[in-house]
């Protein structure tokens, strides 16, 4: 599979072996299937060991890229997945899902003249070397410091906030909205992008580190803030995410056959819906299915459906190639697994029969014009351009709004117009007293790597308050 020659700063990176698109469109197996020991010091040879490193400064929390690739390159994998540890708790996820292209790959001086260092497909080779042979050591622990803390929400900010909070001696319980921990990681990506036993693994280092996981325990309804305050903790971390799904908001939304990606994906990932009839959670299966936006929820969305059995798979979206949020390697992989992309389409109504089931959609043709406040060209629609698009199953991935759970029960905490925690950016201090945010709800909708980042901060500020005090 190699594409190199393993000489420094050459052009071509060292390909991860995949599986072929034909087969895995209909089988929920991870696709790229990672580096062997000889590929991986072959990629990591091609890394210039620069003195002002870009990679570093294009990652949201700093990782020692040209460390942990020299490492590599002289076969120490345990010295580098220790490295990585430093500033990354969750590098098997991290290697899989950040969207390198636009953070440390993006800013890899290699990437100038050709292909960048792969240093996401590193990063997981370091990951998956420990977890295949490594002795699962723990990290030194400080003695208990008697105070307690509960991290409300497990994705990547709460668990980060949890490692790094036991390590210093805290006593630390999560509590889960959710029948299993992982947010995001566990219920929204699927499992051919991130398999599950990788995410319980690390839930899993944390537990046998001392971390208490209750799930089931939906904070702001089983139990408030102010009562965990009751019960003796000293400190509170919110990570609760956006998990509420937005809509088109146009007519024929109610028509049986348009759920959004988050219920859907749900289904599929955290309930197993996949395995149905063996497992009892239905899930509508389409033999034409529309996927409206163009995000990673959107092609997981899509990709998932085109392994429930779909014969066609469209994303429809109103804006062009260039401005699709999704990370390049998932629209590469979706359009290899016969995914077609309508671009520049934008659906105005749902069209239904008589039993209120859906049977299409009718759409407009756009065409980009100045750019909006995002800064992308604005979408505007072609005047009589209106056409159908027959499909009897329509997920909705237009983006996700704050979860609303815990903060509208908890009225002395300052949201934003959208809902958002306002925290202070530099440590996640809310306006509530002795309480800390992170993550999707304070940021809205973004990825596992700044909601890892925030936890950090907001971990380091805990610690602070709980051993000095404000
Ligand atoms: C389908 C999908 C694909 C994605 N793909 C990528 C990707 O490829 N790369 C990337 O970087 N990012 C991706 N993202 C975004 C990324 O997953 C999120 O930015 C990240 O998970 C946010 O982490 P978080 O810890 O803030 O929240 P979440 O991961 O959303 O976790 C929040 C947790 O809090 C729990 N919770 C909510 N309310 C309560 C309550 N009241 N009490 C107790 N628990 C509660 C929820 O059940 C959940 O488990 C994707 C998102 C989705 C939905
Ligand atoms: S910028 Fe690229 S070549 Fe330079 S240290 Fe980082 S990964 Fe290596």
């Amino acid at each position: 599979m190699s594409e190199s020659d393993g000489k420094k700063g050459q052009s071509s990176r060292v390909a991860m072996p995949e599986q072929d698109p034909k087969i895995r469109a209909r089988n929920f197996l991870e696709v790229p299937t990672g580096y062997t020991v000889k590929m991986a010091q072959e990629e990591a040879s091609r890394c210039l060991q620069c003195k002002k490193p870009g990679c570093v400064e294009g990652c949201p929390v700093g990782v020692d890229i040209p460390g942990f690739i020299d490492l590599i390159a002289h076969g120490d994998f345990t010295g580098a997945i220790r490295n990585l540890w430093k500033k990354n708790a969750l590098p098997a996820v991290c290697g899989r899902v950040c969207p390198q292209e636009s953070q440390c790959e993006g800013k890899c001086i290699v990437g100038k003249k050709g292909q960048p260092v792969a240093i996401g497909n590193l990063e997981r080779f370091c990951a998956d070397y420990e977890r295949e042979h490594g002795q699962g050591e723990l990290p030194p622990k400080a003695g208990p410091t008697g105070k307690r803390v509960a991290v409300v929400g497990s994705g990547p900010s709460g668990l980060t906030v949890a490692g790094d909070l036991i390590v210093k001696g805290h006593d630390v319980t999560i509590f889960e909205a959710f029948h299993k921990p992982g947010g995001v990681l566990v219920y929204g990506i699927p499992e051919f992008r991130l398999p599950k036993a990788i995410v319980a693994q690390e839930v899993n280092f944390l537990e046998r580190l001392g971390v208490k996981i209750e799930c089931n325990a939906v904070v702001g309804r089983t139990v408030s803030l102010d009562e965990l305050f009751e019960q003796g903790y000293d400190a509170i971390y919110v990570g609760v995410g956006a998990g509420l799904p937005k809509f088109m908001n146009i007519p024929g939304e109610n028509l049986v056959g348009i759920l959004s990606a988050n219920e859907y994906l749900t289904r599929a990932n955290l309930m197993k819906a996949y395995k149905y009839p063996e497992v009892d959670t239905p899930i509508p299966r389409g033999k034409n299915v529309v996927v409206l936006g163009a995000g990673n929820v959107a092609m997981d969305s899509a990709r998932t459906a085109m392994r429930l059995g779909a014969e066609t798979v469209k994303i429809v979206y109103r804006r062009s190639r260039e401005e699709m949020p999704a990370r390049h390697a998932e629209i590469h992989h979706a359009e290899e697994e016969g995914i077609e992309l309508c671009l520049l389409t934008n659906p105005t109504r749902y069209l239904g029969d008589a039993n209120g089931r859906l049977t299409g959609m009718e759409c407009l043709r756009m065409e980009l014009g100045e750019p909006d406040s995002s800064g992308r060209r604005r979408p505007v629609a072609v005047k009589g351009s209106e056409f159908e698009i027959a499909c009897d199953l329509c997920i909705v991935a237009v983006g996700s709004g704050a979860n609303p759970l815990l903060t509208s029960e908890t009225p002395d905490m300052k949201l934003n117009k959208w809902g958002n925690v306002v925290a202070d950016e530099r440590n996640g201090k809310t306006s509530k007293k002795a309480v800390w945010a992170g993550g999707d709800i304070v940021t809205g909708a973004a990825t596992v790597i700044l909601a890892m980042g925030a936890g950090r901060a907001a971990a380091n500020s805990m610690h602070d308050y709980l051993t000095l005090g404000w």
